[in-house]
């Protein structure tokens, strides 16, 4: 218990660190570190990473189809990287969901492609001053979707509100791979955004749904994180039911949020921990959902 504390500690300094120093010129530097990588998934597809959500790419013969934009700042490396995979420019984006390190890209990349997302994601991003309108999304997705990129076939699902009320699974049936979006922080707390219509409980409905649709064989793209399978699905879902019983047993022996994080979770759950979504913070998270209206 006391390392979990020394634990929350370390990171919770780190982060107020990290916010002192993140002016402009320190934003910029980290970016002009990045390196944009494309990983082979199958025939002309690729899974792409740099900083923010996992991307990925569809090379057809007359153009690029991408999923996800990430940082507008690394635009030129990404299309750069598109350049090595194909030939043709982007004519199709998707949005997995509405954060910024997911459609921070979408006008320097994509303003003169379509853009399709979710109806919310159209919502939102329209309503956010700072959010380029030459990046909103132009196809909205409502219903389940079938596209056809070259010789590629994508289904775009809308989900229940989850990560956020904006929420896209991307299939693609043949290759046998799914690109999660954020409702996948592979090998880590996820991020469950209230303030954009998140809830805990449909986030572990939809990570049983979609592992209730794959196979051993399956490629999982995860928003945040590693190429992963079923397995690795499977480990997140456990995970993510263990946590949400520890955290509503704590609620029935009366324990207070902050007793609940005098606590922690336990030493088998040091390696979800990240600096992003700690262990308090995930604690926080569960207690919310668990917060009766
Ligand atoms: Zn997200």
């Amino acid at each position: 218990m006391k390392k979990n504390n020394r634990f929350a500690t370390f990171f919770g300094l780190f982060s107020a660190a990290s916010l002192l120093l993140s002016s402009h010129s320190v934003l910029a530097d980290r970016f002009k570190e990045v390196e944009i990588t494309a990983t082979p998934l199958a025939t002309n597809v690729y899974m792409l990473t740099g900083a923010g959500g996992t991307m990925a790419a569809v090379a057809a013969t007359d153009g690029m189809l991408l999923i996800d934009s990430q940082y507008a700042e690394l635009a030129d490396k990404i299309r750069a990287k598109l350049a090595t995979l194909g030939t043709g420019s982007l004519t199709t984006l998707i949005n997995t969901h509405m954060h910024g390190d997911h459609v921070g890209g979408n006008a320097a990349l994509a303003a003169n492609a379509d853009i399709i997302a979710h109806r919310n994601v159209l919502a939102r991003l329209r309503d956010n001053q700072n959010f380029d309108p030459a990046g909103l999304p132009k196809t909205i997705i409502d219903t389940t979707t079938t596209i056809k990129h070259g010789d590629v076939t994508l289904i775009l699902e809308p989900m229940p509100a989850s990560h956020t009320d904006g929420d896209l699974l991307i299939w693609f049936p043949e290759q046998n791979i799914v690109h999660m979006g954020d409702l996948l922080f592979q090998g880590r707390f996820p991020f469950v955004d209230f303030n954009n219509g998140g809830n805990v409980q449909q986030y572990i409905e939809n990570t049983r749904y979609v592992l209730s649709k794959i196979d051993d064989n399956t490629q999982v793209i995860p928003g945040h994180g590693e190429l992963t399978n079923k397995a690795g699905l499977a480990a997140e879902l456990a995970m993510l039911e263990q946590t949400l019983a520890l955290v509503t047993a704590m609620r029935a022996e009366g324990l207070t949020e902050e007793q609940m994080l005098e606590r922690g979770l336990g030493e088998q759950f040091n390696n979800w921990h990240w600096n992003f979504i700690t262990e308090a913070r995930w604690i926080r998270t569960l207690y919310q959902a668990t917060t009766p209206l």
